[in-house]
This record gives structure tokens, sequence and C-alpha cells, in this order.
């Protein structure tokens, strides 16, 4: 039962925070068999921290995961002793932790080695090593950009960690832009823009994440124009990264773009097939998923381009393979992901009439604003149904529902792909929608 706790471990990300789940949650090895899970520990310090502040949303999660309850026993490693014994700790607390980024922080797991390379994305992936090796010295700035989910956090997190590792002493700021504003606004109000300033012109390297934020965002960008000219003024090296490329972002102002066009611009494109095969092996060896060459092909024939939604189909399949004890076969992966494959011939607006009747509200509620969880439920299975069974853009879909900013539809479609993965019923309303669909 490997499946139960890799299958839990990405909810239990979500819910601890980054920070949490690093120090307490991935040093956990588990096993579980017979309505009892281990959860072998390093020590003693660590089973009585994680007895009082974790246990409860572990045991929770476990339960959704597997959708039975689980006896949860924690023991600390090297020995067998239940919980109510006292051990000796066996193992000391890391001392060394590796270093992060000064302003920001990183996903573990986004390096060099767990990205898979191809012609979709080799150039980009050169420019991240290229600046790691040698910041602020050829190519400054980097401007990354490409579709939703195929790989931009990943690479610029990658290209952190490794300039992090190559320069220990550089002075790191690694953030989304949107995260970059939010800091931005607090200065504002609490009067201290002067540490504003000091605190992000005084580092080597600048990461931001997701550009095409700013765009209307007007005190923002002037604020990161005189930012950015500070840093490339003294060859400190930016990176940054969109969903489009500058010349395509509107809203931004034309100095930001020119700034944007100076440097290197690279783009990543979606995944070839054979690409898209080795990051389904990778993904799959990573979370101790055994997949055979049929099922991967199946998964990388039948899912959307990006590699989210790949890792999703993964993640899925297995989830139901985990929690039913069954072997993954091609069988399962398309009775998993069956129901949800294209329909091309279906509109958005066939989508909202159908998802509005199954729920008894109007179209109007769906477009709507309104933000009860009884109408942004239905909207959000709406968004998710427009992308995946009707394959429309982002775009489109936001301006389908009452003309909002799409990233509301991009987090709309992660939140049900992720529910999909835990809860059956979720799963199962989509799969009756879906049949309404085909009618
Ligand atoms: P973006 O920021 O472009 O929307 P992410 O970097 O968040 O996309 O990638 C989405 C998911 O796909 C992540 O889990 C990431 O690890 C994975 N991924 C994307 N590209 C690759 C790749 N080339 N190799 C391995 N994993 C990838
Ligand atoms: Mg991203």
């Amino acid at each position: 039962m490997h499946g139960l706790w890799s299958t839990a471990l990405p909810l239990l990300r979500q819910q601890v925070g980054e920070r949490n789940f690093s120090t307490w949650i991935e040093p956990i090895r588990c096993e579980a068999d017979d309505g009892v899970v281990r959860l072998e520990v390093p020590s003693r310090f660590f089973r009585d921290w994680l007895t009082r502040h974790f246990l409860p949303t572990i045991h929770a999660t476990l339960e959704q995961v597997a959708g039975k309850p689980y006896l949860v026993r924690t023991v600390v490693n090297g020995s067998s002793a239940p919980q109510s014994r006292p051990v000796a700790v066996t193992r000391e607390e890391p001392v060394t932790k590796p270093r992060g980024p000064k302003i920001g922080r990183l996903v573990p797991h986004y390096t060099f080695d767990t990205f898979v390379v191809g012609p979709s994305n080799g150039v980009a992936f050169k420019a991240a090593q290229e600046v790691s090796a040698a910041p602020g010295r050829r190519f400054n700035p980097v401007f990354l950009h490409g579709g939703v989910g195929l790989g931009k956090t990943h690479l610029i997190n990658a290209l952190a960690h490794d300039m992090l590792r190559r320069w220990p002493r550089v002075r790191m700021a690694c953030l989304s832009a949107e995260a970059f504003m939010n800091v931005l606004i607090s200065s504002l109000r609490q009067d201290q823009m002067n540490a504003f300033r000091d605190r992000f012109r005084e580092v080597d390297a600048l990461i931001l994440d997701d550009i095409q934020f700013l765009a209307g965002k007007e005190r923002t960008q002037e604020e990161f124009f005189h930012t950015f000219n500070a840093l490339h003024g003294s060859n400190k090296q930016i990176v940054l990264t969109s969903d489009k490329a500058p010349g395509a972002i509107t809203g931004l102002e034309e100095r930001l773009r020119s700034r944007f066009e100076g440097g290197l611009i690279a783009d990543i494109q979606p995944p070839t097939f054979e690409m898209r095969l080795a990051i389904l092996r990778s993904k799959a060896e990573r979370q101790g998923v055994e997949l055979s060459p049929e099922v991967a092909d199946y998964l990388a024939r039948s899912t959307g381009s990006s590699v989210r939604e790949l890792e999703g189909a993964l993640t899925r399949v297995a989830a139901h393979a985990a929690v039913h004890g069954t072997p993954i076969t091609v069988a399962l992966a398309q009775q998993v992901l069956g129901p949800l494959l294209p329909v091309r011939s279906v509109s958005i607006e066939k989508i909202q009439d159908a998802v509005s009747r199954h729920f008894g509200l109007s179209v109007a509620d769906l477009k709507s604003h309104r933000r009860g969880r009884d109408i942004s439920f239905p909207r959000q299975i709406a968004m998710y149904l427009s992308r995946t069974v009707a394959e429309a853009s982002f775009p489109n879909i936001a301006e389908k529902f009452g003309g909002r900013d799409h990233s509301t539809v991009i987090h709309a479609v992660r939140v049900i792909e992720e529910r999909r993965t835990v809860d059956g019923q979720v799963d199962r309303l989509l799969a009756t929608i879906n049949d309404q669909l085909r009618e």
C-alpha cells in the first residue's frame, strides 16, 4: 500500500504548507496494511511534535484518500516500540539545512534532475543552466514563456536550487509576481517603501514567476521598473516567466516590454510524445507507482497537452488502484479517465446549460460574480468541463463566464483536478454530466 502514502503526500503538502511539509512530513516513512498505518519517524522529539501538531491532519487525509478510517501508529526509526513506550533517540535532527533564497521559497523537488528535457524545452533549459553557472554574465534578463502547466515554475526553481548550490553566498529573491505585489502593497500601507527598495535592490538574483500577473497593475509595474533598472544596471541576474511572450501581454507598459525584449527570450512548448512518456516514467518512479509501457502509452496519448494534466491523470489512476488494491491496467485507466475524454462538438454554452440544470441554478448564476459555495462549486465544475471536455482556452472560458480574469479559470481547473483525485463523488458527478453532454 505504498500508493496510499504517496497519494496523501501532495494533499498534506497543501494543508501544512511547504516549510512544515519538508520538515515534518517528508522525513516520514510509511507502511500500511490491514487498516493500520505505521509512520516511522527519525526521533522521539520528532514524534512528539508530529503527534501534537500534525497527526489529526494526517489522520483525516489518509481517511479521505482511502475512503475508510485507519489506525495510525507512530514509531521511532530503528525500533518497533509503539507510541506509548518511551524510546531512545536513534537519529539526531539534521544539523545542516539546505540554503534557501533570502526572499521567497523553493519547491524542494523541482530540480534540474527531475526535469525532463527535450525539443520543446531544450533552449529554456540550456538558458536556465547557463544563468545558474554564471549569474548576471551572459543573458540578462532571461524571459521564459509558455502555456500553463508546461514547466516554467519547475524550471526556475531548478535554476534557483542549482545557483544556491554553486554560489552559496548569492542573495536571491525567488517569488511569484503576485507575491512581489503583495509585499509592495503591505510596504506601502506601513509606509515602509525605503525598506522595500533596499530589500529588493540588494539581491544578486531576482527571479519572478508569472510576470503576466502585473498586467494592468500600474503601481506595481512602476516599482518593478525601478527595481529592474537598479539590478540590471549593476549586472545582477534577472529571470522572469510568463504565460505569454512579452509582446503579447496586454496592459504591460512599453518601457517594461522593451526591457524584457532586451535579453534572452526562450519559449517552452508542449512536450513531444517521447517526452510525455519520459515524464510519466519519472513521476511514477518518484511516487513509487508501477507503470507498464502500455498504460504509459495510453496516458501519454489520452490527456491534454499540459504536463500538469498528464501528472493529474497519473495520480488519479494510481489513487484508484491504491484504494481498490488493484494493479494499474489500461482498462483501469480507461475506466478512471475515460468518461472525460474530449467531446469536441460540445460548446461552453452547452456545458453551462447542463451544469446549471444539474444543480438547479440559472446560467446567469454561473456567470455571475457571486461567491457562495453553492454557486462557486458548480461554476468551478463548469469551468473544468469547459477546459477538459470542450478543450476551450483559458481566456475563452474566462470570457464566457462573465469576463473574469483567466487566472480564476486556471485556479478552478486545478481545484477540481485535485478534488477528483481524492473524492469519488466529484468523479461520479463529472461522469454524470459528461454523459448528458454526449447525448
Ligand atoms: P507552469 O509553471 O508552466 O504552469 P509547472 O512548472 O507548475 O508549470 O509544471 C506543472 C507540473 O508539471 C509540475 O508538477 C512539474 O513538475 C511538471 N513538469 C512540467 N514540465 C516538466 C518536465 N519537463 N519534466 C518533469 N516535470 C515537468
Ligand atoms: Mg507556474
